[in-house]
């Protein structure tokens, strides 16, 4: 199991176990056992505990908010959203096996049945299938959406179809929470919480739900030139809107006026107040490669953002920039701006070359004095960690910016980490989400 998972699935045990001992939650009274004094508590609090992961997770889905800002990027937005919506499932797995622990308790003869006297099981007996029903259905459809959005195999619209469900989803397990709360709940300090959070996911998924999550930065737009890359296109947008700046590095969701929800592309040029952006698509799947026929000169499009953090902005003095592939599109835009200012070493590795986009790349980083490494890896070997972090100058007075597979960021920022470079140094732009 990957750590971040056991680590989400340790941080959610703990926060459902530790009140048990530490608030002495659950203890005998004559009139229940210690057994229905913990299911009652453990039902409560694992219900708590869920509602406000899972109010947590959908108020992080909305881009509406300056959240990014605080979090250090929509990428790391993003991932936050996932793994409270992946421990929102174990928790609220928790909460579905404390519920169900007095049928298995009575099937194993641990303890009698029960003529229900405390207020919170009368109410839910009163309440009946309706209420248990929604919930009971809310975990099931809930599990199975963050199973398909976790298992990358399932297809990208299939991801978005089921992530379109979700807010109608939580809002009924609001209700579901509303039905069973306990009205005394509310003035305690979890249930404050509950409120405050529940509240704002609830206005989230309204803002879902109407198509308003990112409109204050949408734009319209019109496909000015199309240029072929290597596997894919240069696109070269004309957007009517002086309020559309951008930093070097960011990235934007584009559409083009298609039934297609608009994709994550990096603004591939820098930013210039004459309203052209330069995107770089690569064929990727089958939505860019149906774009590589379909798109015309002339036809409108819609471009929101900008957004992301990964914007070359710090204070170190030199700066190791590494791109493989497509991931190029990030650092085109910053090659003027960052590389005049800083020591910058630009690392490119590609499988297919792309003879115009190394000439450009060739000509800008000479005239800004960039060191640039080139490297056809069909041809050659990758650069190996060592030799990237060979060129460092101080490791503590450098920052790395890396775009590019996964697995190779990975394993560059343990060897820079390695060899001291401090975490927070090293800055990963993904292309992708889930
Ligand atoms: C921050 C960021 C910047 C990016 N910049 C570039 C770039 O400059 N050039 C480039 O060629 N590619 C870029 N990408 C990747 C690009 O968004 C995907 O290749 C593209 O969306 C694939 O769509 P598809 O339907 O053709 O492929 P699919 O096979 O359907 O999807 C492949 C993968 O792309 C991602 N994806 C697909 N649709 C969306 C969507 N609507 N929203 C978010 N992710 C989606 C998913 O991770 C999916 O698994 C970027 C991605 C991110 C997250």
């Amino acid at each position: 199991m990957n750590i971040n998972l056991m680590l989400t699935f340790g941080i959610v045990l703990v926060t459902l176990l530790v009140p048990i001992s530490a608030l002495q939650v659950g203890a005998a009274t004559l009139e229940w056992s210690k057994f229905w004094q913990i299911r009652t508590y453990l039902v409560n609090y694992s219900g708590i505990v869920s509602m406000i992961l899972m109010s947590m997770c959908i108020t992080l889905s909305v881009k509406h908010w300056p959240l990014e800002r605080w979090l250090g990027g929509l990428d790391k937005q993003y991932r936050l959203h996932k793994y409270l919506g992946i421990s929102a499932v174990f928790s609220v797995l928790f909460h579905w096996m404390s519920f169900l622990s007095d049928d298995f308790a009575m099937d194993l003869g641990y303890v009698a049945a029960k003529d229900e006297t405390y207020p919170f099981w009368k109410l839910i007996d009163s309440l009946g299938d309706p209420a248990q029903l929604i919930g009971e259905f809310g975990f099931y459809f809930s599990a199975a959406f963050v199973l398909i959005a976790w298992i990358k195999k399932f297809k990208h619209n299939v991801f978005q179809l089921t992530h379109k469900v979700l807010p109608y989803l939580y809002l009924l397990l609001v209700l579901h929470m509303i039905m069973f709360f306990d009205a005394s709940l509310w003035l305690s300090f979890p249930g404050a919480i509950l409120f405050i959070v529940s509240g704002l996911a609830t206005v989230g998924c309204l803002i879902t739900i109407f198509n308003l999550n990112g409109t204050k930065k949408r734009y319209k737009a019109q496909v000015k030139d199309i240029k072929p890359i290597n596997n894919g296109i240069e696109v070269t947008l004309k957007i009517d809107a002086p309020e559309f700046v951008y930093q070097s590095g960011q990235f934007a969701f584009v559409g083009f006026d298609d039934k297609e929800r608009p994709h994550p592309f990096s603004l591939a040029s820098p930013y210039h107040n004459d309203g052209n952006v330069r995107l770089m698509i690569k064929a990727n799947g089958d939505y860019t490669n149906s774009l590589m026929n379909t798109l015309a000169v002339g036809q409108m499009a819609q471009i929101e953002g900008p957004y992301g953090c990964f914007n070359f902005q710090d204070d170190a003095h030199q700066h190791i920039w590494f791109a493989a592939g497509i991931g190029i599109a990030p650092f085109l835009t910053a090659i003027e701006m960052v590389g005049k200012a800083k020591v910058v070493n630009l690392f490119y590795s590609y499988r297919e070359e792309d003879k115009t986009l190394l000439a450009e790349l060739q000509q800008r980083a000479k005239q800004v004095g960039i060191s640039l490494h080139l490297r056809n890896t069909s041809v050659e070997d990758r650069f190996s960690s060592e030799e990237v972090i060979s060129y460092v100058e101080k490791i503590t007075h450098c920052s790395v910016w890396f775009c590019g597979p996964s697995e190779l960021g990975k394993t560059l920022e343990r060897d820079f980490i390695k060899a001291n470079l401090p975490a927070r140094s090293f800055h990963r732009e993904l292309f992708e989400f889930r």
